[in-house]
């Protein structure tokens, strides 16, 4: 419909000349014209001698974002963007006027109000008597190839140009970036300033070329080590510098030294030729915010603790503080240690009794790691579990305490001990594992523990993920039979929230409340109030580390269901656990005479 228009237009159109061409062949080439007016990219418009528009074609459409209906009879000031001034336009149409044509750059406004920067042409059309007919203007939106043009300087201006990495400007911006953001999340960051040993030998016995091309390689392989978000800069010659930003703790950035490092010298770097090169690296770190105020004074001093790493026989790394080198190596060496103990079967279990409030029976225990260090001793959690979260090692070993918990809850169930469940601990990273409950399914599986036998504590900062993603989890884990516990509680996020939200079967108060109740009365009255929250949405609720009688007693008072303390019991490996809960012994307690709260454990077991 629109084509047998625009044909129509065109037809009537006599300025277009064909001379004394046959009617066929005129018609012919009147087809030709209103096919290129369709199917060009260029928008073309046709208007009349007052600049009213009489035809558009589908290209004209597109770029303007108007119907057909909307433009036709209208003026061509519809376009206009305001951003050419009047005297633009009348030096424009003195051309068309004085010399039949004029094309040019012009800023013109869509539909939806963008502005948009065209190349357009404009032809006057004559009769036969050289009146000027109509006018004819062709155009293609250049916007897009401006804006590609700009972002090639833009990318050249702040790119090295051998490698393709940010180059000094821009990552003094990042940097830059990186400290504000640091000092808005209390966290800190780090400047690596990476220097290749021997990089000048190879320059100079292999020649420049080469050179370059293992300055290319090295980028390569220093930027697939890093995460996306780090910045990786060239300064030139072979001065490369990493950001690291968002660490928990300064001594990381050595971690991260070191395995750049390693990741240089340990693989031999193939160039053109066959020939292969051995590279090592030094790197000088500067912490933020503590090691400067501004981009360059931590890149200065990134620089001198570089210098620093040379002097000490290089394939090193060194802080600007001498301090965190030392904090950093400390790191290190404790997690190749805990590496170690994991493949040397170091750890053990502890286990404590879960002790039922109102008939004072031990109804289950909780799982605690120790590593029994051959160097050391034994070695508590809290010296070793926040690294081994950090390093990930928390999933090897989270499981390995898992399957060793489950095996031995399994040995229970077959003497008949009074020990109905055993709790687990689970990091939030094991939680935050999407197949957890696939592997606790695999565990109880492998140790033919019935589900209901094993409960998992989870802290509420495991709970800061997607709701549907931890409400599934919750679901896919009570499936099995598991329940659920808050760990800590109270000392997190607290929030009522997802507590309703989530099917969780108890709260365990957090030690630090009990420890100065019944006397403090502000603890006290939060006690109280967890389990008042516990109660009205149907939870269990556990006291953790009661140590005296009056903490007891208070507990009991307010209903609270279950405790866990010294006074009970420590925890204790599972032979001495037997001993004193009399499992496996002939002259074991009848489950009615189990060690009740009115006789508490911990009289009973050693210091
Ligand atoms: P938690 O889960 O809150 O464990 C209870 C801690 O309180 C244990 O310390 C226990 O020995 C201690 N405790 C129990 N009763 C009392 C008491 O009456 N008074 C005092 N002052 N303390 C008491 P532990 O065994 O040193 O464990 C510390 C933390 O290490 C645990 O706190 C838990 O967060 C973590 N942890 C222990 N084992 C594991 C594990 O297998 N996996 C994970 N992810 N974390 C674990
Ligand atoms: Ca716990
Ligand atoms: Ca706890």
């Amino acid at each position: 419909m629109r084509d047998f228009r625009v044909r129509k237009k065109l037809r009537g159109m006599k300025s277009f000349s064909y001379g004394a061409r046959s009617a066929l062949a005129q018609k012919n080439a009147v087809r030709q014209a209103a096919i290129v007016f369709a199917s060009t990219h260029e928008g073309v418009v046709i208007t009349d001698t007052d600049s009213r528009i009489i035809a558009v074609n589908p290209a004209f459409l597109a770029i303007t974002g108007y119907s057909e209906a909307e433009l036709l009879g209208e003026g061509m000031r519809i376009l206009h963007s305001g951003r050419q001034a009047p005297e633009f336009y009348e030096r424009m149409w003195r051309s068309i006027i004085e010399e039949g044509r004029w094309h040019g750059e012009i800023w013109n406004r869509r539909k939806c109000g963008e502005i948009y920067l065209e190349w357009l042409t404009i032809s006057a059309v004559r009769n036969g008597a050289g009146q000027v007919v109509n006018y004819v203007g062709v155009f293609t939106d250049i916007t897009g190839l401006i804006k590609r043009f700009e972002d090639e300087l833009e990318r050249i201006a702040h790119h090295d140009q051998l490698t393709d990495l940010p180059n000094r400007l821009l990552l003094l911006s990042r940097l830059e970036q990186a400290m504000t953001q640091a000092a808005r999340s209390n966290k800190a960051g780090a400047v690596l300033f990476i220097d290749l040993d021997r990089f000048k030998d190879v320059n100079n016995s292999l020649g420049h070329p080469a050179g370059d091309e293992l300055l290319k390689l090295v980028g390569r392989r220093l930027r697939e080590k890093l995460s996306p978000t780090d910045t990786l800069a060239r300064l030139g010659g072979d001065e490369f510098v990493v950001v690291l930003d968002e660490l928990s703790h300064p001594e990381d950035a050595g971690r991260v030294a070191d395995q750049l490092i390693n990741e240089l010298s340990d693989r031999p770097f193939a160039l053109a030729g066959g020939r292969e090169v051995v590279l090592g690296a030094s790197i000088g770190i500067a912490v933020f915010p503590q090691d400067g105020e501004s981009p360059h004074d931590l890149l200065q001093h990134a620089d001198a603790a570089l210098q620093e790493a040379k002097g000490h026989g290089r394939a090193t790394y060194r802080f600007y503080s001498a301090a965190l080198t030392e904090a950093a190596s400390a790191r290190l060496e404790m997690e190749m240690r805990l590496r170690r103990a994991l493949e040397h079967d170091e750890f053990v279990l502890h286990y404590q009794p879960l002790v039922s409030l109102a008939d004072g029976k031990v109804t289950g225990v909780e799982a605690l790691v120790r590593w029994q260090d051959p160097q050391i001793g034994l070695v508590p959690p809290d010296r070793f579990i926040p690294l081994a979260e950090e390093t990930g090692l928390i999933i090897p070993l989270g499981e390995w305490v898992l399957r060793t918990a489950c095996m031995q809850m399994k040995k229970w169930l077959t003497v008949d001990a009074c020990i109905k469940s055993v709790a687990v601990n689970l990091s939030a990273r094991q939680f935050q594992q999407s197949d957890i409950h696939e592997r606790v399914r695999a565990i109880l599986t492998e140790t033919a523990l019935p589900g209901h036998c094993l409960e998992l504590e989870i802290t509420e900062s495991a709970l800061l993920q997607l709701d549907r993603v931890i409400s599934l989890k919750i679901a896919c884990l009570k499936a099995l039979g598991v329940t659920m516990a808050i760990d800590d509680f109270g000392a997190g996020y607290s929030s009522l929230a997802y507590l309703k939200k989530f099917p969780i079967d108890k709260l365990k108060i957090d030690r630090s409340f009990v420890r100065d109740a019944p006397k403090d009365a502000t603890d006290m009255q939060i006690i109280v109030a967890i389990i008042a929250l516990a109660r009205a949405l149907g939870l269990q609720v556990l006291a953790e580390g009661v140590e005296t009688q009056a903490q007891l007693d208070a507990l009991k008072q307010h209903g609270c269901d279950m405790a866990q303390g010294y006074l009970f019991g420590r925890p204790l490996p599972e032979a001495e656990l037997a001993i004193m809960l009399g499992i496996g012994q002939d002259s074991a307690p009848p489950l009615d005479r189990m060690p009740t709260v009115d006789a508490p454990l911990a009289r009973q077991c050693p210091p």
